[in-house]
Formats: C-alpha cells, sequence, structure tokens
C-alpha cells in the first residue's frame, strides 16, 4: 500500500486562521483533525475541538502541528504535557520563522518523537485559489520514520506545492529579504491609506494588492518575524537607508536644477 495515501491523525495546537485554513485541506483529503487552543473553538464545524490540553495529547496522533503565533510559540511548546503521549509522535511546526522553532522543538520534545519545520508560504489570501505552484519550505530536523514525514510532506506536495528542503537559517536569511520586506512594504502602504484610483497602472495595482495581502495578517505575525528573525533588523535599517538615499539623490537633482534657473 502507498503509505503516502494513508489517512493520518493530525493534531493541532493553535487553532488561529491559518491552521483553520490548512484543515480545510486536510479534513478534504481524509484526514482526522483534532485541534485545541488557548481560546474556545468548540463551535468550529470540521476539526474536533479539545480545550483540555491533557485530554487533547492523549489521543491517537500521528502529527502534531503547531501552529501558534511566533510570540507565543516558547510557552505553548513549553506548556505542552508531553508525558500524556500514547506513542512517538512527529511534530511539525508550521511557523513564519524556523531557527526560532527549530530550537524549542529540539529542546522540549521527547528524544523518541521526531521533529520537521516547515513553513508553507502562502496564506488564505494568497493559497484561496488552490495551492497549486505554492512554495513549501521544510527542514527535517530530526527524522527517523521517513514514512511518516512523507506522509505529512504530501499533504501538501499532492495538492501541487512545490516542495523546497532547506535549512532554517537559509530559510530565515531568505525571509528576511523576501516575506519580512514585502510585510513591511504592505504596512508602509496601508499606514499611506493608498486605494485603487481610476487611472492605475500595472504597477499600482500590484502594490495595492501587496498592501491587502499583507492587512489581514496579524500584528502578532508581523512582529514576530521581526523580533524573531535575526536576520530582520538588517533588512530593516537596509530599507530606512535606501529610502534615505534616494530622497537624497532626488534632493540633489532638484538643487542641481534649480542652479540652472
Ligand atoms: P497568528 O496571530 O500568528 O497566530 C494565532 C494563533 O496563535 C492562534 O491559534 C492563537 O490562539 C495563538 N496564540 C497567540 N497568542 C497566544 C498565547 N499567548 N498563548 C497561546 N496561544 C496563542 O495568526 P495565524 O495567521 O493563524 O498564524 C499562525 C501561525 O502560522 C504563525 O506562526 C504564522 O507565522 C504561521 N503562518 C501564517 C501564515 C498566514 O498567512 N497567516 C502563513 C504561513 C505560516 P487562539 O486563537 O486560541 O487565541
Amino acid at each position: 500500500m502507498d503509505t503516502s495515501k494513508k489517512p493520518l491523525n493530525i493534531g493541532i495546537i493553535g487553532f488561529g486562521p491559518f491552521s483553520q485554513f490548512l484543515t480545510k485541506t486536510m479534513i478534504k483529503q481524509g484526514h482526522v483533525v483534532r485541534a485545541t487552543s488557548r481560546s474556545d473553538y468548540s463551535a468550529h464545524l470540521g476539526a474536533n475541538f479539545f480545550r483540555d490540553m491533557e485530554e487533547f495529547m492523549g489521543l491517537e496522533h500521528d502529527v502534531i502541528m503547531i501552529c501558534t503565533s511566533i510570540l507565543s510559540v516558547s510557552e505553548v511548546v513549553k506548556s505542552i504535557p508531553f508525558h500524556c503521549l500514547k506513542k512517538p509522535t512527529l511534530f511539525a511546526d508550521v511557523l513564519s520563522v524556523k531557527e526560532h522553532p527549530r530550537q524549542i522543538l529540539l529542546q522540549e520534545v521527547p528524544e523518541d518523537s521526531d521533529v520537521v519545520c516547515t513553513h508553507p508560504m502562502f496564506g488564505p489570501e494568497s493559497g484561496k485559489n488552490g495551492w497549486n505552484g505554492l512554495n513549501f519550505m521544510y527542514e527535517r530536523v530530526r527524522v527517523r520514520d521517513e514514512d511518516l514525514c512523507s506522509s505529512f510532506l504530501n499533504i501538501f506536495e499532492s495538492e501541487g506545492c512545490k516542495m523546497i528542503e532547506m535549512s532554517c537559517e537559509e530559510h530565515d536569511r531568505l525571509a528576511a529579504q523576501s516575506q519580512f520586506v514585502t510585510h513591511t512594504i504592505g504596512r508602509i502602504l496601508s499606514e499611506m491609506q493608498i486605494t485603487n484610483t481610476a487611472i492605475d497602472t500595472k504597477g499600482f495595482e500590484k502594490l495595492v494588492q501587496v498592501k491587502e495581502n499583507t492587512a489581514n495578517d496579524s500584528m502578532d505575525l508581523y512582529s514576530g518575524l521581526f523580533i524573531h528573525n535575526r536576520f530582520a533588523k538588517q533588512q530593516m535599517e537596509n530599507l530606512e537607508s535606501a529610502l534615505e538615499r534616494v530622497k537624497g539623490s532626488l534632493e540633489a537633482r532638484m538643487k542641481k536644477e534649480d542652479g540652472h534657473k
């Protein structure tokens, strides 16, 4: 039997907007999803929700996905009652920074359980029409049960994601100059309250899209991208100094033009 097609028992810790979005596809694929979270989502359709963390951890899980905010992951993982686990389990996180959860999971997850760190490079907005062609980054951090890990990764591969195996360090280096800069520009555009006009260029339409794609993400998520990615500070400084240089060159040109008058 092709083990990658076997339905998985998937436990989710942190049932916010992103994991609810992932849950829809996992259920569609036939997996069993059970979730727990700080807030009460018992009324949510689809996944079975458990308020009690010990009861949740005592279920038969193949995979436990950590889907909490970046800012809370340390506190949340440290509070997991691992002693309630029925069997060795694959722990997979989906946080948008990677070195930080990698370090926490290696420190906290029992030695007989495996760890894979992942980052689906899309969200409820960019993935609303399916995941085909969207990037999915992962690092097999501590994997002994290769079949189980492959079955988990197959959730994304079978939807057409472009699977990219990469170290968490490399991810954070690249994401600081791509995702973090995109979010920052989106937030700046939002502060400027830019909106579509009757005479939009294609370029401007794309800028409005950048603003809208980032507007729905929480401030917790954006702050996490900055605070827990050691490469982000440098990118923020690069942005500031680039704006100063661009402004400086315009001012110098204006002075020169004024001098010709
Ligand atoms: P988020 O604001 O980053 O995280 C919300 C989740 O964190 C909720 O489950 C919330 O629990 C939990 N949480 C927040 N503070 C907590 C605390 N002090 N203690 C316990 N739990 C806490 O929003 P998100 O968009 O759902 O993202 C979830 C994770 O997925 C993040 O790590 C994010 O980086 C990653 N991710 C998001 C996207 C995206 O497009 N949104 C894409 C890829 C990866 P309650 O809801 O129970 O309060």
